[in-house]
C-alpha cells in the first residue's frame, strides 16, 4: 500500500483502505462519512455497525480545501502531523489521539475516533464548560515544549529532531495570515465595512506595527521547542473529564509562547460575545492554563534539565517571563487575525444581532492591539482580565 500513488480518498476507497489494512475484523457492516469541517484536509469516519468500533482517516489534499486548487499546499503536512502526534504522545500520551497507521505517499493518518467528545470551540459557543480543559492544556503545552527543548535534549539530539519538522509552507500560512496580512491592506483580509475605521486605525498605528514586527521575527527565528502551531479551540476535543489535542500539521520548532498565546486568544475570542458574568469562567481558564504551565514546566526543569545553566538563579524565571510576554503578544496577533484576516471564528461571526457582532469585533481589535503594545507591562493573568474590563 505504501508504494501506491497518491489519490484523494472517497468514502468508498477509504473503506477499501481500512479493509486492506485489516483495521476491522468483520467488514460486513462498515459505513463511511466525510466529516471534515476544517480548512485544509479531508476527514473520514468509518464505523463498524456490528462491533461499534470506529476509526478516523485524515488525508491531506494537494491544495487548501477552503480556497481550492488555486492554493497548492504540500502533502508533506500529513507526515508532519503523524510524526508530531507520535512525538507529543511520547511525552503527553493522555492528551493525544492514538495513531494506528500513517502513510506518507497517501498523505493519510489513521487515528482514534474522538467523536464521543466535543470540539471545544463548538461547546464554548453553546455555553458549555470543560472544567479540566485549562489544567490539561497547561500540562500538555508544558510537557510537549519542555521535552523537545534544549532544556531536556542534548543540543545534538535536538537538532536531529528539528530537521524532521522543517515545515516552511505551513509556517508561511501563519507568517502571512497571523503576522502580516491583517496589519496591511491585503487582499486576504475579510471584514465588514462597518469596521473600516477601526481597521485603518490599526494600519496607521506605527508603534503597533513595530511590536508586530518583533513578534513575527520571534516566530520566524526562535527554534525553542516543537510547538503544535495551530492550538485554537477547534483543534481540541474535550468532555468533563478528558481533553485531546488534534491537528498538529503546523508543528515546527518555534517560540515557547506561541501555543499558549493561540489557546488564550481563542478563549478571549469567545469572551467578547458573553455577558460579564458568563465571561469569568474563561478568565479562570486563562489563569489556570498559565498557572499549570508554569508549575509543570518549572517542575520538569528542576527534575530533568540537562542544561548546565539551569541551576543559575533567575534563569528559569527569565525563560518563564519571556514566554509569558510573548504569549500575550502572540495572543493579540491571533485575536486580530481571527477578527479581520482570513479564517474567522464562529465565536464572533455567529454573534447576533449584527450590531452586537460589530461591537464585539471592535472590542476584539482594540483589545488585540493593547495586548501587543502593552505585553511588557502585563505581568499576571489577572491583568489580562483588567485590561479586558477597561475595553469591553
Ligand atoms: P483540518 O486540518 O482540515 O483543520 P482537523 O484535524 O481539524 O482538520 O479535523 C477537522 C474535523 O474533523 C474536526 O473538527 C472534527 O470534527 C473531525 N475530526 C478530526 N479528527 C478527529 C478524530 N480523531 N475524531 C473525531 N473527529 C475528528
Ligand atoms: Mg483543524
Ligand atoms: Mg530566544
Ligand atoms: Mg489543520
Amino acid at each position: 500500500i505504501s508504494a501506491r500513488q497518491y489519490e484523494p480518498l472517497t468514502t468508498e476507497s477509504a473503506i477499501e483502505l481500512a479493509k486492506k489494512l485489516q483495521l476491522f475484523t468483520n467488514t460486513s457492516a462498515l459505513t463511511c462519512e466525510e466529516i471534515g469541517d476544517g480548512n485544509l484536509n479531508l476527514v473520514f469516519r468509518i464505523v463498524d455497525h456490528h462491533s461499534k468500533k470506529s476509526i478516523i482517516i485524515k488525508q491531506a489534499l494537494p491544495y487548501a480545501k477552503v480556497v481550492g486548487e488555486s492554493w497548492p499546499l504540500t502533502l508533506q503536512r500529513a507526515t508532519i502531523e503523524s510524526h508530531a502526534l507520535r512525538q507529543f504522545a511520547d511525552v503527553a500520551r493522555e492528551y493525544v489521539p492514538k495513531v494506528y497507521y500513517s502513510d506518507q505517499q497517501l498523505a493519510v493518518t489513521i487515528m482514534e475516533d474522538l467523536s464521543h467528545l466535543d470540539i471545544v470551540r463548538k461547546g464554548l459557543i453553546k455555553g458549555k464548560n470543560y472544567p479540566l480543559l485549562s489544567q490539561h492544556i497547561g500540562e500538555y503545552v508544558a510537557k510537549t515544549l519542555f521535552y523537545t527543548s534544549d532544556f531536556a535534549l542534548d543540543p545534538q539530539e535536538k537538532k536531529k529532531l528539528l530537521k524532521q519538522f522543517i515545515n516552511p509552507e505551513l509556517c508561511k500560512i501563519t507568517e502571512d495570515l497571523v503576522f502580516t496580512d491583517p496589519f496591511f491592506d491585503h487582499e486576504t483580509n475579510d471584514y465588514e465595512v462597518e469596521l473600516k475605521n477601526d481597521v485603518e486605525s490599526l494600519w496607521k498605528d506605527k508603534p503597533l506595527l513595530l511590536e508586530v514586527a518583533k513578534l513575527k521575527e520571534k516566530f520566524l527565528t526562535n527554534s525553542d521547542a516543537l510547538i503544535h502551531g495551530d492550538l485554537h479551540t477547534g483543534s481540541i476535543f474535550a468532555s468533563d473529564s478528558e481533553t485531546k489535542v488534534i491537528d498538529p500539521e503546523f508543528a515546527f520548532f518555534g517560540p515557547l509562547g506561541f501555543d499558549l498565546g493561540q489557546f488564550i486568544a481563542n478563549l478571549l475570542l469567545n469572551a467578547f460575545g458573553r455577558t460579564n458574568s458568563k465571561r469569568q469562567i474563561l478568565f479562570h481558564h486563562i489563569d489556570v492554563t498559565w498557572k499549570t504551565f508554569k508549575e509543570t514546566f518549572s517542575f520538569l526543569w528542576k527534575e530533568h534539565s540537562v542544561e548546565v545553566f539551569s541551576k543559575v538563579d533567575g534563569y528559569l524565571d527569565y525563560v518563564l517571563q519571556e514566554t509569558f510576554e510573548d504569549a500575550i503578544g502572540f495572543a493579540g496577533c491571533e485575536v486580530i487575525r481571527r477578527t479581520i484576516g482570513l479564517a474567522h471564528v464562529a465565536d464572533l461571526d455567529e454573534l447576533n444581532p449584527f450590531e452586537s457582532r460589530i461591537a464585539a469585533k471592535q472590542n476584539a481589535l482594540q483589545f488585540g492591539r493593547e495586548l501587543i503594545k502593552n505585553r511588557r507591562n502585563i505581568q499576571t493573568t489577572d491583568q489580562i482580565n483588567q485590561l479586558f474590563n477597561e475595553i469591553v
